[in-house]
């Protein structure tokens, strides 16, 4: 049966990528050894970690004072290490769900945070809005795709201090004024590439300004080096992990770059919301002007609550994978990231459809 994969992540990648994966990895750029084989200090490896950097700076215009770095440890290392690089005294964060409170929690081990708005109260069904950010906080931290809850800050906010962003579940996905940011981070497993590397765009003046000493990894200058050859190859880069991302890039420039991903997504998203509002047995979670274009969460409305079973026996039988929403919210989330096809909506909108004719 054809399988219609919704995960949250590690979720869908494009087919090209998966494809190109496995030949590089039987045969790495001709040399007859496999991508997993080779030194990273090959030239032809050299060259897969500049296209990469190339490719981001390309697609989301990423001016000439920033640098793209790839490291490990996911989007969940990044949560102390932003601090531990730019927290000197107090930093802002906005509450938008459990990913921003775990940040939150890593930040108060290098200083006083101030949380300027949450949307706790109503379970992260919401952005925050009208809240002030304090003018002397080091940073201000946002969540712009809160993964779990389907809620997604649509624009690029304006902050009077620097601003910083976790976009692990919406990066690439729409085009982005990276200006307005002074680092952009998140691990790559939901847009960009498969788990085991984490992307961080970081604009080079604010580094260097807090007085704590930093261990050689945490420090975001050792990773940005000297010369460009040294970018992100100060241990071993995770090569899998970046030459799949390399490879996933590739296929969204292909595409027609960032604005074209934005025009399938938000196809994507209307498509699936415009069925959540119609049938009568499904009611979306997140508040309609903060609605996700990644992950679409919805439950089963009051009256037919006994049934959410039910529907994802029903959607399991006929392909549909990774709808069951996170235990948080309850109810159903289809992640419909870059990678994810039209035809998976449509597929996914068909069962709805033919569940209500059933049931409703
Ligand atoms: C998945 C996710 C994370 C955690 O990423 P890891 O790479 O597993 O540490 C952090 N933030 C957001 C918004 C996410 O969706």
């Amino acid at each position: 049966m054809k399988k219609y994969n919704f995960n949250a992540g590690p979720c869908v990648l494009p087919k090209p990528a998966i494809e190109a994966t496995i030949e590089a990895i039987r045969d790495f750029d001709n040399t007859g050894i496999g991508l997993l084989e080779i030194s990273h200090r090959t030239p032809g490896w050299e060259r897969i970690m500049k296209e990469t950097a190339d490719l981001w700076k390309e697609l989301l215009n990423i001016p000439d004072n920033y640098q793209v770095l790839f490291l490990g440890g996911g989007a969940s290392t990044q949560f102390f290490e932003v601090p531990a690089n730019l927290l000197e005294k107090k930093a802002a964060y906005l509450q938008t769900g459990v990913w921003a409170k775990k940040a939150i929690k890593e930040a108060k081990l290098y200083g006083e945070v101030e949380v300027v708005a949450s949307s706790e109260d109503k379970n992260y069904s919401y952005i925050p809005k009208g809240y002030t950010i304090p003018t002397d906080a080091d940073y201000f931290h946002i969540t712009t795709n809160n993964t779990i809850y389907g809620t997604e800050i649509h624009e690029d906010i304006d902050s009077p201090v620097t601003l910083v962003a976790d976009m692990s579940s919406d990066i690439m996905s729409r085009p982005l004024d990276v200006s307005k940011y002074g680092l952009i981070y998140g691990g790559a497993q939901k847009n960009v590439g498969p788990a085991g590397v984490a992307f961080v765009i970081v604009r080079e003046d604010i580094l260097g300004k807090v007085n704590r000493p930093l261990p050689t990894m945490v420090d975001y200058r050792t990773h940005i080096g000297k010369e460009e050859k040294d970018r992100s190859m100060f241990n071993t880069p995770p090569v899998f992990a970046i030459y799949v991302m390399h490879e996933t890039l590739k296929w969204v420039k292909a595409q027609g770059g960032v604005d074209a991903m934005y025009k399938r997504n938000k196809e994507k998203a209307e498509m699936l919301y415009a069925e959540i509002d119609r049938n009568k047995m499904f009611v979306g979670t997140a508040a309609v002007e903060d609605r996700s274009l990644m992950n679409v969460c919805f439950v089963m409305n009051e009256e037919y609550k006994d049934k959410e079973g039910e529907f994802l026996d029903f959607a399991k039988a006929r392909g549909m994978v990774g709808i069951k929403g996170h235990r948080s919210v309850g109810g159903f989330r289809a992640s419909i990231y870059n990678a994810c096809p039209m035809e998976s909506v449509e597929a996914l909108v068909d069962c709805m459809k033919e569940f209500e004719k059933n049931n409703g």
